[in-house]
């Protein structure tokens, strides 16, 4: 589970969250495969970053002509 999806769990019982916050909380990365995310969808999978297009695979390939890419094969 993501740390948005954690928190908002437990976002209403302040005991469980403070304790999430301080122990189980992930901590801030500088690389890695959990620090971009498709700027559509939010997912951290698949993230496209060439040309910064910080778009999903998914994504990327329903918006790619929108964008201006063409498709040659
Ligand atoms: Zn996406």
């Amino acid at each position: 589970m993501t740390y948005e999806r954690v928190r908002k769990s437990i976002e209403n019982k302040p005991v469980k969250l403070a304790r999430y916050e301080k122990f189980n909380k992930p901590l801030p990365r500088k690389y890695g495969k959990n620090v971009h995310n498709c700027r559509r969808c939010g997912k951290r999978a698949g993230v496209i970053r060439k040309y910064g297009l910080l778009y999903c695979r998914q994504c990327f390939r329903e918006e790619a002509e929108k964008i201006g890419f063409r498709k040659y094969n």
